[in-house]
């Protein structure tokens, strides 16, 4: 018998962008040489999309090689490391998501996949032109000038014009004459590479025994995890820079993940200076453009070094060697739109996966990460003291029982004091109220009707500036009325309670001669104008400011002695389990703005319960007591990190059909002796954009397979009709 080899097709695994819970198996076409990691064009349907060769797995179906339909192409584009791929299905594994949607993450920009096209340019051959003009002088001079011993600089025509100071018809009436060549211009680096020059000052004895901590890990090419938890301004951010010279020198790609990346202008100034180039960024609100840039020179290893929102976990890294992870507890780190995953937990994974080190800072570090820092799990370098002459602002409270506002008012006669003696010494003061807008509520006073989003369990918040109420939720906006929606009654709305806007107006009442600023994360002109207040924040040039949790982040405002924290209590009144963690971190985040540049400086927390262990913990600047209070509440009450929990959000259009949904998905949860199911209950958010919500809340101990457990419940599961949806949370950080 004879083989019939022209019969034999071979087939690939390949991992979509799409919901489905495995990857495809596609035909290679003759002379296509495909290996695992490798972008690819494939039919889906009547489109095409772009997708990646998976590794080969055990629970493959075998189908019949002739009725697959063959890869359309294959990009010229580095493979997708191996680490990368195992780190998709991880994500997805843990967090109970299709793998596909993982990586969706990592294919955020397809026209990267193909090469950047060069530019093209011009190249002066020599010679003069026929006739000779001012501007035509000036053209020649300049690129006479750009000779490299054997050619002349290539230049665009529109950048060569630019930097002649001409038109670009006079480049044109040169090339006529044959005076310039077509030529191609590789596209450039998006950034130019770090320059290891050791650091210009001398770190001190801690942060010297710190950073040698970071190095050897560096050093070592070995996975670890590090929290480096240092109160603001011992120097996190000065020894992690060590570790990050130490990957770069050993040719390894670093990561930096940041809280909030399109504000931490400061930051990469910093950056700059240590390293002599700027670093690569990756954020929400880099223009298309940018965006393929950086991909590609990720992929191809042209960047070394790169600042990112957490969304920068899933770049193609081809020799990724060291992720920091600053301000670790930061909750922004944490996704809550189709996959729910956490950025910080998953650096740690991906560290592992590809064996380097890991490195997590923070002034006020997870509870999570103290636990797994004390068990052992994480190292623990520790940095105690502010750097130089700087030291913690002097924090007490103010107990607003004894030492009530004037009427109508929010800032207690103390907190005035205090801010006016700041402004009378030309420094800075800060009041930090998490309220956006005017007034968290407006009511009627003759009827009693409270204006709530048609959309959102939600009161309507007020922004005078703007005259309109808005939702924070949905973002639905009103024009202000003049008369009330339920009586009618003309001007008799009130607003109760205070927003950052409200202060504002009772600051300007008590210091008309102070600049003021009101910064929050709705003020018109958006990140650009935000970057331009906080330099002239740092320069001086404003007195009181005012601020949402964004002045609370990572900035460094020289001149500011005087922090006062309008409502301590705020976060602690709702029933989540992390409220004391997060009053914590924020509070003592806001407080830790003050005296970084050295000199006496306060934090005032105004509080109707000075009593309270987390507001007198933080009174009292002992974090090391918080911690050990908190980390045994959480032991005593098996509450996460010594459980763990999932959450499952159940949403649809129709309340009373969600609401069976969720009672219907309850009882085919399998059953399991180890597992609490608590719910379906109302959201505290029980309508967001227009969508009822229900929560299922599982309570599992920590080494149960609780993915496993989610996978069975959701094969039983009903169908979701009517576009009901549930959403899978795993350990959830919020419970609204
Ligand atoms: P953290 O990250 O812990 O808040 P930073 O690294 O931002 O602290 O340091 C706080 C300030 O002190 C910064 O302005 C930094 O440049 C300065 N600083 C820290 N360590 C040193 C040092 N060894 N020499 C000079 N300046 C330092
Ligand atoms: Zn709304």
């Amino acid at each position: 018998m004879e083989l019939d080899l022209g019969n034999v097709v071979d087939t690939v695994t390949v991992m979509l962008p799409i919901p489905a819970p495995r990857p495809y198996s596609y035909a290679v076409p003759q002379g296509m040489q495909l290996a695992p990691g490798d972008f690819v064009q494939v039919p889906l349907g009547p489109r095409l999309v772009a997708a990646v060769v998976w590794d080969e797995s055990d629970d493959e179906q075998a189908v019949d090689p002739k009725k697959l339909r063959p890869v359309e192409s294959k990009f010229d584009c580095p493979r997708l490391a191996p680490e990368m791929r195992k780190f998709v299905d991880w994500v997805a594994h843990y967090t109970v998501s299709p793998p596909g949607m993982v990586l969706r993450s990592v294919l955020r920009a397809p026209a990267a996949l193909d090469p950047e096209p060069p530019l093209d340019g011009l190249r002066y051959r020599g010679g003069q032109p026929e006739r000779i003009t001012g501007a035509r002088r000036r053209v020649l001079e300049l690129v006479g000038e750009h000779f490299d011993g054997e050619d002349y600089l290539a230049w665009t025509r529109s950048g060569l014009a630019h930097a002649a100071g001409v038109s670009a018809s006079v480049i044109d009436g040169l090339t006529k004459q044959e005076l310039f060549e077509p030529v191609k211009i590789p596209a450039s680096a998006v950034v130019a590479a770090p320059d290891l020059q050791p650091a210009s000052h001398r770190l001190s004895d801690e942060q010297t025994v710190a950073a040698e901590a970071l190095v050897a890990e560096a050093q070592t090419g070995e996975f670890s995890c590090t929290l480096l938890d240092g109160v603001t301004g011992s120097g996190k951010t000065e020894v992690y820079f060590e570790a990050v010279a130490t990957a770069l020198e050993n040719n390894r790609q670093v990561l930096i993940l940041l809280p909030e990346i399109a504000l931490t202008t400061s930051f990469l100034d910093r950056f700059e200076q240590r390293f002599g180039a700027p670093l690569a960024q990756w954020h929400s609100g880099l223009a298309p453009k940018m965006r393929e840039r950086v991909w590609r020179q990720v992929a191809t290893g042209q960047v070394r070094a790169i600042a990112g929102a957490r969304s920068a976990l899933f770049l193609p890294f081809r020799e990724l060697g060291l992720i920091v992870v600053d301000e670790e507890h930061d909750s922004a780190y944490k996704q809550e739109d189709r996959v729910f995953y956490n950025a910080r937990d998953m650096a740690v994974v991906r560290s592992s996966l590809g064996r380097f080190p890991c490195i997590l800072s923070s002034a006020t570090p997870s509870i999570e990460s103290r636990v797994n820092a004390e068990a052992g799990r994480y190292r623990h370098v520790k940095l105690t003291s502010r750097h130089g002459a700087a030291s913690l602002p002097a924090l007490s409270t103010i107990d607003m029982r004894a030492h009530p506002p004037a009427r109508g008012k929010f800032l207690s006669p103390v907190l005035l004091d205090a801010m006016k003696q700041a402004v009378g010494r030309d420094e800075q003061a800060l009041l930090f109220l998490n309220r956006r807008g005017y007034a968290p509520l407006t009511l009627c006073r003759v009827c009693g009707f409270r204006f709530e989003c048609k959309n959102c369990s939600a009161w309507l918040v007020e922004h005078r500036f703007r005259q309109q109420l808005q939702c924070h939720h949905c973002g639905h906006s009103e024009p202000t009325p003049e008369a009330c929606s339920n009586c009618g009654t003309l001007d008799h709305l009130v607003a109760c309670g205070p927003g950052v806007e409200r202060l504002a107006e009772e600051v300007d009442e008590t210091f008309p001669d102070a600049r003021i600023i009101v910064l929050s994360s709705d003020m018109t002109g958006g990140v650009s104008r935000l970057r331009l207040e906080l330099e002239a924040i740092a320069k001086g040039e404003v007195d009181i400011i005012i601020g949402t949790q964004l002045v609370a982040k990572g900035h460094n405002f020289p001149l500011m002695t005087c922090v006062g924290v309008v409502d301590a209590d705020l976060g602690l009144a709702n029933g989540d389990p992390r409220a004391a963690e997060r009053t914590f971190q924020l509070l003592s985040q806001v407080t830790g703005r003050a005296g970084r540049a050295g000199g006496d400086s306060v934090g005032l927390l105004q509080t109707y319960a000075p009593e309270h262990p987390v507001i007198a913990a933080i009174a009292s600047g002992d974090r090391e007591a918080f911690y050990e209070r908190e980390i045994a509440m959480r032991r005593t009450a098996n509450l996460p990190p010594f459980s763990r929990f999932v959450a499952m959000i159940i949403s649809g259009t129709d309340k009373r059909e969600t609401e069976s949904h969720a009672q219907a998905l309850k009882k085919t949860a399998p059953k399991a002796a180890e597992i609490f199911l608590l719910g379906p209950a109302e959201a505290p958010m029980a309508l967001v954009r227009g969508r009822f919500r229900y929560r299922l809340l599982v309570h599992a101990p920590r080494s149960f397979d609780v993915q496993a457990y989610i996978k069975d419940w959701l094969q039983a599961a009903p169908r979701e009709r009517g576009g009901i949806r549930v959403q899978i949370d795993v350990d959830p950080q919020s419970f609204l």
